[in-house]
Parts: structure tokens; sequence; C-alpha cells
């Protein structure tokens, strides 16, 4: 129900309203104090550029590789402070991903797994679409995620241990070539 309330305002809402919607900012990060090295790539601790382009760098090479390929890079803000990551409003989540249009990080995000977390989401909603990632099983689009990004936690928090098993033994059916098709059925 959510989701659907979710989507219609996304609908019905004019696109300037929008830009005072605090995770509208995504699309620019400038707003909120952060600087960007490239279309690609902010931070709000441009001292700490060369660290966030490697995750960048990595995620993106590991998702393209091992996942599926991205057609449109996204655009990774690095937050290095919690008043960074709140200026977003995403509460209290560790990174989001908005759509194709951006993607934020928190300070406690700035890890390998975490980037290539929230790349796997974009790529979702370049393949699916925003309605269908929106509609499809949380099992599906958390599982995938949290199991395709190597993620090392041995044991995640429930409900996600219990979607990343589903997704594995789904996926173990299904294989990375039939992935978008069999996705798009689900
Ligand atoms: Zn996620």
């Amino acid at each position: 129900m959510l989701k659907r309330l979710l989507l219609i305002a996304v609908l019905l809402i004019p696109a300037a309203a929008w830009a005072f919607i605090k995770p509208v900012r995504i699309v620019a990060p400038e707003l909120v104090g952060v600087s960007c090295s490239s279309e690609f790539m902010c931070t709000d601790d441009p001292s700490r550029y060369q660290e966030a382009a490697a995750l960048y760098d990595e995620a993106l090479h590991f998702v393209d590789s091992s996942v599926g390929s991205i057609e449109k890079k996204p655009r990774v803000t690095f937050c290095s402070t919690e008043d960074c990551f709140q200026s977003f409003g995403l509460g209290k989540r560790s990174a989001a991903t908005i759509g194709t249009f951006g993607i934020v990080i928190s300070p406690r995000a700035w890890k390998p797994f975490y980037v290539r977390h929230e790349m796997i989401h974009h790529l979702q909603n370049e393949q699916l679409g925003i309605v269908k990632v929106w509609r499809d099983p949380q099992w599906f689009i958390e599982g995938m995620a949290y199991a395709l990004s190597e993620d090392p936690r041995p044991k995640l928090s429930e409900p996600f241990e219990q979607y990343r098993s589903q997704f594995n033994d789904w996926y173990k059916q299904v294989g990375k070539e039939q992935l978008w098709v069999k996705a798009n059925n689900l």
C-alpha cells in the first residue's frame, strides 16, 4: 500500500515540488554543501576524494563484471559526516539508492560491499524500472543486493538473512544468463 501511494505521489507531484523534498537533493548534492569532482562522484570531504574514487571504481567494476552491465554510471555522494547524510533525509539506513538518480553513502558505509550493494540497486532500477522494483518482493530486491555484493557478514539481521538465502536458492536455479528475464516475471 505504501509503495502504491509513493508511486502515485511520484506520478502526480510536479517536478518543481520535488526540489523541496530532501531525497531529491541526491540529484543536486551541491545544494547541501557537497562538492563534486565529476558528474559521477561527490563528497563533503574533498581530502577523501581518492578513497571515494577507489570505492566507486571497485564497485562499478565488480557489479559490471559479476552481476550485469550498468548502462549509465550512477552519481554517488560519499558523506563523511552524519550531518551530510542526514541532510538528504534518508533516516537511519547506512546508504540509499534513489531510482537511477543517485546513491548516497553514509559515514558507516565507506566499504566495498556497501557501495556494491547500492550499485546493484541502481542496476535493478535500470534493468527492471523503478515501478517494478517497488513492486517486486523484498527477498529478490534486497536478497540479490546482499548476496551478489558478496557482503561478508556471515549472518545478517532478519529479515535480510532470510532474503539472502531465498535469493541464493532462486539464483542457483535461474543462473546469471536468465537473471533479468526471470526477474521480470516475479
Ligand atoms: Zn538494499
